[in-house]
């Protein structure tokens, strides 16, 4: 497909769309005239052409003003009543799809601008009648919303005789550039059949499931003579001002409260936060047809006016293009309808473009998209400088906080009376964020991103405070940085007083603790042997006049452990919630959980390891108000190793996979093994290397996997991952011509799914690695001798970690073969890459055995808890 080389159209744009010999498409073109057009005396035109309109006596509507509430409607009501001193009407259609913001929106767009509107609500009966047809007919949702919205101002112009109607942007000319500005085109019949409505008047769907004129009359265009009497005509605001919807959505926000909400597929939190479906469902019925979504349009534009680099809109384009539609909604709009999930997915498959789309792995892959075109030849030369640095969508408050988006609201009065008693005062939670992973795990999830589009004031207590692209990754209005400090020497002595006190007693976390314990031995240097047997001894004399009793240490810490850094964040931000991502297994977020439980504040484990409870706390953890849990095996693991009492054990599913279960689009293998150095004509083995403190023969294996991929029959290469502190140069020349990465570079979970998915067999050692494998449906392999060594005291080896519960209950599924000798890791990459399809049903047993409910949703469910938990807070006090 050809793109264009200034901004991300593609040739195929339904709209229509030319390209000049430098590769510019007909919208850059026109686009350009923004810049040169003089607006003051287009904008006097303007007001020529309402002059002409204004009702003499006072006794008629100037115009119409069709209005959603969202995109643009502020916009456009603003100027034309305040700007022009206009008395127009509002018309609305109402689309059914209505989120109760946009409800709000509507009501406080007349209320507060003072204006008459015409809703019309058809009969939602009816409505889904016509939809269900157009669904089989065009694969569109969304038909009746579009000709509705664009009839019936009509029809009210004819039957009131307001003969103006005022409409924000043709997007044939902001898109495309169908017309030049100064063409002053107009609002016509031909142009709604052909473009807004897909080809298909109302009366083109007579007869179709049975439609028939009665059902179909609202949505009929007055025929040309009743247009001609009345002179109706309708202009578009952009021939006449220089059209930049973000900065009028932000004058909007400014003036009038306009609220603003996340979008499923786009970045741009304006336009279509009126709709469950539009930026949703909708828009993946449009990526199917045409291969772009919304997000390209929306970076398009912002490209065009300088806010954004092309590459820039590229990146945007590869984080929203393939997010699938929000579960929840379609069922929402399924259930609304009376349409199973696999009828509906039926019609729209049918619209599935196969020049775009072709089938891998079961899974639909576009073959081609702009994300490919970042490097096309030309872009450099009809570059356009940027003129604003930062290209940011803000959230603006809700007026009512705490509100899940959860059904449609038909008909709803939206505006709010008191506005200050259902105001909650605003919430405040801390996000304590130590490492790389958990920014994957907690900040890359729903958690985040529902509690921040819930308007309350988070605060990220992290590492990476001053990164920049942490801090653009994340940043909103509500958001704050803040840098997470060490817990102080006193704190860390405590702290290992304390665990060594009060170490479980339960027969297997001791039988866990030698093992560890052997681990963490034998990589020790003689000189830190000889400090830490003095430290020892000191240690010994303490713990032997302390008592083992939780109580006290309790104590001790409450009033003994002072982070200075801790205690002021406290006390600046007096938060309501902690979020942790453990429970005190790392030090830097025990002194979180100390100050929680002392000022009486909830606290949050969202754990995301599957060890946690049988190998990450060997001593008793500490209190918190709940811990987020997998399901129902590590919830047993916690209530029976560690006495947590079970009302504060919540399974909730992997929140760390649902990017997993339900996001991840993988790119094309080509594009990513040209990244990476690969050939994407070879068979891929990805080694996971463990530290060498764990596992110290790392050489052997790597040598081992080499000789094994470069057998013949095998087509194969090796790849090799370092674990973050993993210093890859001690291994000198072994990696001369093996590709390998390094884990503190590549942790995005979007490259790490990549890796996985495209891999065709992954070999590691005892490491979530290969159960992160088995999600994407790729054979993992786990590692259970010592390389060329062979241990006499069996917990010398490595071997011994995989007799912990958990590695027997996954290796007893068959999704990950445990090899035992050189042999047995040969013969089982040679079966898999043989036969990948093979144990892909004992993969997902064990998927469903140790993750629950894993369908996508975790982060979702642990948001609403908080959120619930929080609410009962407020009713509380
Ligand atoms: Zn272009």
């Amino acid at each position: 497909m050809k793109y264009c080389a200034r901004c991300l159209y593609p040739a195929n744009h339904p709209l229509k769309i030319t390209f000049d010999k430098k590769n510019v498409c007909s919208g850059c073109y026109i686009h350009e005239e923004k810049d040169v057009l003089n607006w003051n005396s287009r904008k006097e035109k303007l007001a020529r052409i309402f002059n002409a309109y204004r009702s003499k006596n006072s006794k008629n509507y100037d115009c119409i003003i069709p209005v959603s509430g969202a995109r643009d409607s502020y916009f456009v009501v603003h100027t034309v009543k305040k700007e022009f001193g206009m008395h127009p009407l509002l018309v609305t259609y109402n689309k059914q799809y209505n989120t109760y913001r946009g409800i709000r929106n509507l009501a406080y767009l007349r209320t507060k601008l003072g204006c008459d509107i015409a809703t019309f609500t058809v009969s939602p009966e009816r409505v889904k009648k016509v939809t269900r047809a157009t669904i089989k007919e065009f694969g569109s949702i969304y038909w009746h919303c579009i000709a509705g919205q664009t009839a019936y101002p009509v029809q009210n112009a004819v039957r009131l005789k307001i003969p103006l109607i005022i409409w924000g942007a043709h997007q044939g000319i902001d898109q495309v550039g169908m017309f030049s500005h100064t063409d002053e085109v107009e609002m016509t019949r031909k142009y709604r059949k052909e473009h807004d409505l897909m080809g298909y008047e109302a009366e083109d769907l007579l007869g179709i499931d049975n439609l028939t004129k009665k059902e179909l009359g609202v949505f009929f265009y007055p025929n040309d003579k009743e247009i001609e009497k009345v002179g109706v005509r309708g202009i578009y605001l952009n021939n006449y001002i220089r059209w930049d919807t973000k900065k009028q959505h932000e004058k909007m926000i400014e003036l009038y409260g306009y609220e603003s909400a996340l979008q499923h597929r786009t970045f741009d939190t304006y336009n279509d936060v009126d709709c469950f479906h539009y930026s949703d469902l909708h828009d993946y019925l449009k990526l199917i047809k045409y291969g772009y979504g919304k997000v390209t349009d929306h970076a398009t534009r912002e490209i065009r006016l300088g806010r954004l680099t092309r590459e820039e809109g590229i990146k945007l384009v590869r984080q929203y293009q393939n997010i699938e539609p929000n579960l929840q909604k379609t069922k929402l709009f399924l259930d609304w309808l009376g349409m199973t999930e696999k009828e509906f997915w039926g019609f729209a498959n049918k619209f599935r473009n196969s020049e775009i789309w072709e089938q891998h792995k079961k899974e639909w892959q576009l073959k081609d998209s702009v994300i490919s075109h970042a490097n096309d030849k030309g872009v450099e030369e009809v570059r356009i400088s940027k003129k604003e640095k930062k290209c940011e969508f803000i959230i603006s408050p809700a007026r009512i906080k705490n509100y899940q988006e959860k059904q449609y609201i038909l008909v709803g009065r939206g505006w709010i009376d008191e506005e200050k008693k259902h105001q909650e005062s605003k919430k405040t939670i801390f996000f304590v964020i130590a490492s790389e992973n958990r920014v994957n795990f907690i900040l890359r999830t729903d958690i985040f991103k529902i509690l921040k589009e819930k308007g309350y004031r988070l605060v990220i207590i992290s590492p990476y405070k001053n990164n920049p692209q942490f801090r653009d990754e994340f940043k909103g209005s509500n958001i704050i940085f803040e840098e997470l400090c060490k817990a102080g020497k006193v704190a860390d002595m405590i702290n290992n007083l304390r665990n060594e006190k009060l170490k479980i007693n339960h027969p297997k976390i001791k039988e866990w603790r030698i093992i560890h314990g052997q681990i963490k031995r034998r990589y020790k240097s003689q000189e830190h042997a000889i400090i830490s047997f003095l430290k020892e001894g000191v240690k010994k004399i303490i713990l032997g006049i302390t008592p083992q009793k939780k109580i006290f240490w309790d104590f001790i810490e409450k009033w003994l452990v002072v982070n200075r850094c801790c205690r002021k964040l406290f006390k600046k931000y007096k938060p309501d919630v902690v979020i942790m991502a453990s429970a005190g297994a790392g030090r830097k977020d025990a002194s979180f959980i100390l100050y929680a439980k002392k000022n009486k504040i909830l606290s949050y484990a969202v754990d995301n390891n599957i060890d946690v409870f049988e190998w990450r706390y060997l001593s008793t953890p500490r209190d918190v108000s709940g811990w987020m849990l997998f399901g129902e095996n590590q919830k047993k693991e916690a209530m029976e190793l560690q006495r947590i009492n079970p009302k504060k054990l919540i399974t909730t599913g992997p929140v760390r996979y649902d990017h997993y279960l339900r996001n991840f689009k993988p790119l094309p293998r080509r594009e990513f093994f040209q990244d990476l150095g690969l050939d994407p004509n070879k068979k891929l083995i990805t080694y996971g290397a463990k530290i060498p403190i764990i596992y110290p023969q790392n050489a052997d294996i790597i040598k081992s996997l080499k000789n094994i991929s470069e057998k013949e029959n095998n087509n194969a290469q090796l790849f090799v991952r370092f674990d973050p502190k993993h210093d890859p140069l001690q291994y000198g020349t072994l990696l001369d011509n093996i590709p390998w990465e390094r884990g503190e570079e590549k942790s995005h979970r979007d490259h790490v799914a990549n890796l996985l998915y495209h891999s065709d067999v992954i070999v590691s050692i005892g490491s979530t690695f290969c159960i992160e494998a088995c999600l994407v449906n790729t054979p993992a392999i786990w590692i259970g001798f010592d390389g060329y060594k062979k241990h006499k005291n069996p917990l010398k080896s490595y071997r011994a970690v995989y007799d912990l519960d958990l590695f027997q209950r996954i290796i007893k599924t068959g999704a990950i073969p445990l090899v035992e000798t050189l042999e047995e890791l040969i013969k089982e990459i040679e079966n898999y890459l043989a036969s990948p399809e093979k144990d892909t049903a004992e993969r997902k047993k064990m998927i469903h055995q140790e993750y629950g409910v894993a369908d996508g949703y975790a982060g979702e469910r642990i948001a609403n808890y908080i959120i619930d938990q929080l609410e009962k807070e407020t009713l509380k006090k």
